[in-house]
């Protein structure tokens, strides 16, 4: 064991390495490490110090990254779910960034010139770890944290990672073609299938670019593309802006570069995709990924300095930009089935590693922060596939795939044997995740259970098959709502469009009485309490924006979580119901049921460390005093010891 006396201020032999891993979950680590899977986790573990993390409220990626980033809660940080909404209007939108086209424009014909660029905003609220160390020269890469998109402006290396959109603008559309009838087309969630027609053993359609501000109506831009299907082997040749290349049934292809005129001359965006061929014949179906802003030209900002993403693309290879790289909405949907989709997020993995490979040798001083998505998506995705007592269990599926989660777990374990060897008596290590895991077996309809408990009053001459958000809604006679995957909010005279409760005594009566309704909600099947807590955002937040977010912040019970269409205000007929979506694991529950991990070469002196303490430990790390909104502390004793 190696021991140092660490100084005040710092000498500039400091570092800090961390590595994020987003839904790394305490017990499965535990049994990983158990079964000898984990050795490098092993070592830490026993070595150093390995601790639950208290997440944040909700424990949802991009309030909890935003917790670890800024040392604040939602209140301070301005995120408080995936999905906000406008007060006045109700529209939800995504919480963490804005992609706007030009606001001002001069009509000529069928173009539309720009007079002024179009925009990505930020909307995360509060600094950064990172803003700080820049104020004292503290050099630092901050690879693919969450709710930095657009990156903020940096003095040291950041590349922006979740909420990130595609070359469109959305946070992931995939394309699905295909000639056949069977497959209806159309969007579907995440993605579009586009009908194509095959005729004499060639395909010619359309890839789908950016909505084309520029042109009147903002038609999307297309490219064309051409593929010439073997008619009898299963292989097929692709012709893609004079870039051809071939592929097998099965095959993905390599990055494809493709550029979209916007207006001739000038107005080019780039972008790139991977195509898989996933049936040459009877049916021709070809699967197209998001089209990624492209690394190397970026047609928004999403790193700093502005070269260093080319810098990356050029030294690893190109890699998805794409905020949430893995493409779980196709395999939702079934236009990818559970192998195509462990290819495809094991091709994000090995992008990520190929970087780190790249980037890690480099650090010389200050902070490193590095950023896996894979095993949050992956427990997502996979859970199912290791819990029998999940509704879309399958023997055989998980026969064959039941292990590739570990599998993912095992590869992270390989990137800290690559760190370990590297520490020496002037270096912290964190690894550190944002939550845990849990299985999400049933779904709990908020929407609905407030329509039945006569919080929501719905028109009389309610359509049930309308999709737009509220569109049934008699405001004038409903006292909450719920938006978002935890949040609940009171229909606020004032603040909502159409409020009609009053502020003060009433709100607070009804908020307890929906909490007290809500604590003694049973799963009929199970007898379990489907909720098991209920924050109001008033006793948990501080800060300028605690008033911004949900009234109420729901935390269902291990296996529960909001259902798919109450989250944007839909009415499912039950209140519970399984959930036989792919999408099998969640945490999007209560706080203390999925925390994360956090371990470290030194001895964490701190009983029940929380993500608001990582900002502080940073800076301390570096001798710099918190700043007052910071709520945590440095998680080390100032004389803790490395190995
Ligand atoms: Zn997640």
């Amino acid at each position: 064991m190696l021991c140092c006396q660490r100084g005040p201020a710092w000498h500039g032999e400091q570092k800090l390495i961390i590595l994020g891993i987003d839904g790394m979950d305490p017990q499965l680590l535990k049994r990983f490490m158990q079964e000898g899977k984990m050795p490098n986790f092993a070592r830490l573990a026993e070595q150093g110090s390995f601790r639950l993390l208290a997440s944040s409220i909700p424990p949802q990626s991009p309030v909890a990254w935003s917790n670890l980033m800024t040392g604040m809660d939602a209140g301070g940080h301005g995120i408080f779910d995936f999905i906000h909404r406008d007060p006045k209007t109700l529209q939800p939108y995504f919480s963490a960034s804005r992609v706007e086209g030009p606001k001002r424009a001069l009509h000529l014909g069928s173009w539309v010139i720009p007079l002024g660029g179009g925009s990505a905003e930020q909307l995360r609220r509060g600094r950064a770890f990172w803003e700080i160390l820049d104020e004292h020269g503290v050099p630092n890469t901050i690879f693919r944290i969450p709710a930095n998109f657009p990156p903020v402006p940096a003095k040291g290396q950041t590349l922006s990672g979740m909420g990130t959109p595609d070359l469109r603008g959305t946070y992931g559309t995939f394309s699905f073609y295909t000639d056949d009838p069977t497959t209806a087309a159309g969007s579907v969630e995440g993605g579009q299938v586009i009908p194509v027609q095959v005729e004499n053993s060639k395909v010619t359609a359309n890839l789908i670019g950016p909505d084309n501000t520029f042109r009147k109506g903002s038609p999307p831009a297309t490219e064309l593309f051409s593929v010439a299907v073997d008619p009898l082997e299963s292989v097929a040749k692709f012709a893609v802006q004079g870039q051809e290349f071939l592929l097998r049934e099965g095959e993905w292809s390599d990055w494809v570069r493709v550029e979209f005129q916007l207006i001739p001359v000038f107005g080019n965006v780039k972008g790139m995709c991977r195509f898989y061929l996933k049936q040459a014949h009877p049916r021709f179906q070809l699967y197209v990924s998001p089209m990624n802003i492209d690394p190397a030209d970026p047609a928004l900002p999403i790193s700093t300095p502005a070269k260093y993403s080319r810098m990356l693309s050029e030294e690893a290879g190109e890699f998805h930009t794409q905020g949430i790289a893995e493409d779980t909405k196709a395999r939702s949907d079934g236009m990818l089935d559970d192998q195509e989709y462990l290819e495809q997020a094991q091709a994000v993995l090995a992008e990520h590693r190929r970087i780190f490979d790249a980037e890690f040798p480099k650090f010389q001083r200050g902070v490193f922060f590095f950023y896996f998505s894979s095993l949050d998506l992956n427990s997502h995705m996979l859970w199912r596939l290791t819990d029998a007592k999940h509704p879309g269990y399958d023997a055989a599926l998980a026969a064959e795939y039941g292990s590739a989660l570990s599998g993912f777990y095992q590869q992270i374990d390989q990137v800290l044997g690559e760190v370990l060897p590297k520490l020496d008596e002037h270096t912290t290590l964190l690894v550190l995740s944002d939550h845990g895991f849990a299985p999400y077996y049933r779904s709990f309809n908020l929407n609905t259970w407030l329509l039945q408990n006569g919080y929501i009053k719905l028109k009389s001459d309610a359509n049930s098959n309308q999709n737009e958000p509220w569109a049934n809604m008699d405001w004038s006679g409903t006292r909450a709502y719920g938006l978002g995957l935890n949040g609940l909010y009171l229909n606020l005279q004032g603040r909502e469009g159409h409020g009609i409760v009053h502020s003060g005594t009433d709100a607070k009566a009804l908020m307890k009485e929906i909490k007290e309704k809500l604590l003694g909600v049973r799963d009929p099947q199970s007898g379990l309490s489907v909720i098991t807590r209920v924050d109001i955002a008033s006793e948990v937040y501080s800060g300028p924006y605690s008033q911004s977010g949900p009234d109420l912040i729901v935390g269902y019970n291990r296996g529960y979580r909001a259902g798919w269409k109450t989250i944007l205000g839909a009415f499912p007929p039950d209140t519970l119901e399984n959930n036989n979506n792919p999408w099998s694991g969640d945490h999007c529950m209560d706080r203390d049921l999925v925390p994360g991990v956090l371990l470290s070469n030194r001895k964490i002196s701190v009983g029940a460390p929380a993500l608001t303490d990582i900002s502080p430990t940073i800076l301390a790390e570096f001798g710099i005093e918190k700043p007052k909104d910071m709520m945590g502390r440095s998680v080390f004793q100032p004389d803790s010891t490395r190995f």
